[in-house]
């Protein structure tokens, strides 16, 4: 089987995020680029995160043509294939529709520097405008919204959260969906006090050092 680790981590991985709530049933997608033979692993489309296997994983080549797998692919894999394209340094995109994030990306609202964490994305989430589920537009309007940022709110939809491994880009969905839920609790309140961007460069260099660095 092609890409089998890689197909086993997209199972595990839609599985953590199911049970982490960063989303539900069928929702949101995952994919994993290997480098080495410039193939991606990506999740079929509409099937239970419960229910994938190895084998319903999707391997593409970079133009989307299957190359192995019975399933239909993600009906996101133009979003996918376009991040890949478009940033060389990512190797891993995941897709939630974790229910802050969103929250705030249907009010057509950025995430700004509430909270320090915020550097798992950049000094802020930007959002990209609406345009239907799986479509070209969306692709597009991804890509020229996304820019050197890890994550992008989708208007009306979820989240895309890029890394530079699947652990990675996993985490910044995670992290990102708690600074979403901190940012509508405190609009909830009054106007949040935000981390000033001199503060927000700090961050980022100390974000390049934490950690066991192994
Ligand atoms: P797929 O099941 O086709 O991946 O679609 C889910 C989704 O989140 C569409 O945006
Ligand atoms: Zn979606």
């Amino acid at each position: 089987m092609l890409m089998q680790q890689q197909r086993q981590q997209i199972v595990d991985y839609g599985l953590k995020m199911v049970r982490s709530g960063l989303t539900t049933g069928s929702g949101g997608n995952l994919s994993i680029l290997s480098p080495a033979d410039q193939l991606i692993a990506i999740s079929p489309s509409g099937i239970d995160y419960h229910e994938i296997t190895a084998a319903d994983v999707v391997v593409v080549d970079r133009s989307g043509q299957t190359v192995e797998g019975e399933r239909k692919a993600s009906s996101e894999l133009g979003f996918h294939l376009a991040l890949y394209a478009a940033r060389e340094e990512i190797t891993a995109v995941v897709h939630t529709h974790s229910v802050y994030a969103t929250t705030i990306a249907c009010m057509h609202w950025e995430i700004p520097a509430v909270h320090y964490l915020v550097a798992f994305s950049g000094d802020k989430v930007p959002l990209a405008p609406y345009a239907t589920f799986g479509s070209e537009q969306l692709a597009e309007n991804i890509i020229t919204t996304i820019g050197a940022y890890n994550a992008v709110l989708l208007a009306n939809h979820g989240l895309v959260a890029v890394g530079k491994d699947m652990e990675n880009g996993f985490n910044v969905a995670e992290e990102i969906e708690l600074v979403a839920r901190i940012y509508y609790q405190t609009k909830s309140l009054g106007q949040p006090v935000l981390v000033d961007a001199e503060e927000m460069q700090r961050v980022a260099d100390k974000f390049g050092s934490y950690g066991q660095q192994d």
